[in-house]
């Protein structure tokens, strides 16, 4: 039934917050993005010649580095990458994706909640495990 309720007060609208609860999951998401990231970067500072101090305080620059792979995804950079690297940098860079616009914890399938389990293990999961295995079995 309908549920008549009056808005007074209206905030003015900020950039759409990411729910809390998967702030965790982005953390993981964005380190393990860092780390492909990183992995890229090691690689092109070899050609580029750019002596860029990686050690120390890397979590400083985490959010820094996870616009690094942002740019970086989008060049060709990524075909120098191993194709699982490459294929988990998608995935990851979904996720996240998926986290900004709300999505993020459903299963694209069937769109229920993914367990907390499954997303503990695999972050960037875009199923839940009775679909995937479903879809599993149906690529074989
Ligand atoms: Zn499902």
């Amino acid at each position: 039934m309908p549920v008549k309720k009056s808005i007074k007060r209206i905030k003015h609208t900020r950039p759409k917050k990411t729910n809390p609860k998967f702030d965790v999951y982005k953390k993981v998401l964005l380190k393990t993005k860092e780390q492909i990231a990183g992995d890229i970067r090691t690689l092109s500072d070899e050609n580029s010649g750019s002596g860029n101090d990686r050690s120390g305080d890397v979590s400083g620059h985490a959010l820094h580095m996870a616009d690094v792979a942002t740019d970086m995804y989008d060049r060709e950079f990524t075909l120098g990458l191993a194709s699982t690297d490459r294929e988990l940098l998608f995935e990851v860079v979904e996720a996240l994706g998926r986290i900004q616009d709300g999505t993020y914890g459903a299963c694209v399938q069937c769109k229920k909640p993914i367990p907390a389990t499954r997303l503990k293990a695999i972050p960037h999961a875009r199923t839940c495990l009775k679909c995937q295995k479903s879809l599993e079995a149906k690529s074989r």
